[in-house]
């Protein structure tokens, strides 16, 4: 199950240029990150490769992938997939999928709790609506069931974060489009010198995400014609001694082309692995009036 980055990069081809090394080449000092794919309702066979490339590019990481068995896998296939979640200074994921088995779900919980580092993408917080622990380490999520149980909305409006208990399921979206993330938090270690407001490549604007919305950071939101509030784009969250990042933007490949999505993600995982970002903000992140698109 377990393909190290070189093989993704060899059978990408063109992509391979883009693992030369940078001024943080991948040496002693490089973070080990383990990417969890596997079962998704989106492309992940294409969004992978993408993520990938941007922690690839920035040299800061040695990224190895754990590929999850397909849905309707056999017990004996999930039996053999137990990643050493230890060995790695933070883990991503881009699963959304089929409840992980009760010994992986332990262990998970155990590396995140004694320090280790996750980062949420998009539609893994769509993941396991019934696994309380892992709503509480992603702070919110859609869909899946979830209602008021799971906790309340979180949002932004006239200035104040609202933690919103009405009742109603969880998750919503409306057309993919470009649209413009404002920074709240301009002085936290992943979002500090970026543009205060800059324009995010065209993605699904996840709105009415709840859950147990504790221990959280809000850094980043957009605005949602859907719902007419600030939405949760960036966050933060500690579950135990661990740091978890938390995004819900990079529905498809084209919206992870985004410099500033690699940027965010590059830095998010930088700090959830490390406590701190040594990555500088990027020549070509977005400003305030053009997506900035990567190849
Ligand atoms: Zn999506």
């Amino acid at each position: 199950m377990m393909k190290i980055l070189g093989t993704y990069l060899v059978a990408l081809g063109a992509a391979v240029c883009l693992v030369t090394p940078s001024s943080h080449a991948a040496d002693d000092k490089a973070l080990r990150i383990l990417l969890v794919d596997g079962q998704n309702n989106h492309n992940w066979k294409a969004t992978s490769p993408v993520i990938l490339s941007s922690l690839a590019q920035s040299g800061r990481f040695v990224v190895e992938v754990s590929t999850a068995p397909p849905k309707g896998a056999p017990k004996e296939a999930w039996a053999e997939w137990n990643p050493k979640f230890s060995e790695y200074a933070a883990v991503v994921s881009n699963y959304n999928g089929e409840l992980w088995p009760e010994p992986v779900q332990r262990s998970f919980e155990k590396y995140v709790s004694e320090g280790g580092g996750f980062v949420c993408l998009h539609a893994a917080n769509n993941s396991f609506p019934e696994w309380l622990e892992y709503n509480r380490m992603i702070g919110i999520g859609g869909w899946g069931g979830r209602n008021e149980k799971n906790g309340p909305l979180l949002y932004r409006k006239e200035g104040q974060v609202v933690r919103d208990t009405v009742k109603g399921s969880g998750g919503g979206h409306g057309p993919q489009h470009e649209f413009v993330v404002e920074v709240l938090e301009k002085e936290h270690p992943i979002t500090k010198g970026f543009p205060l407001k800059w324009k995010h490549a065209a993605d699904e604007l996840y709105h009415a995400l709840r859950g147990p919305a504790e221990n959280l950071v809000l850094l980043g939101v957009a605005y949602s014609p859907v719902t007419q509030r600030e939405e949760p784009m960036l966050l933060t969250l500690s579950y135990g001694k661990g740091r978890v990042f938390h995004t819900p933007m990079g529905h498809a490949d084209v919206s992870m082309r985004c410099a500033g999505f690699q940027s965010v993600l590059e830095r998010g995982t930088e700090w959830a692995a490390s406590g701190s970002v040594t990555l500088p903000v990027p020549a070509d992140f977005p400003g305030l009036e053009a997506v900035s698109a990567r190849p």
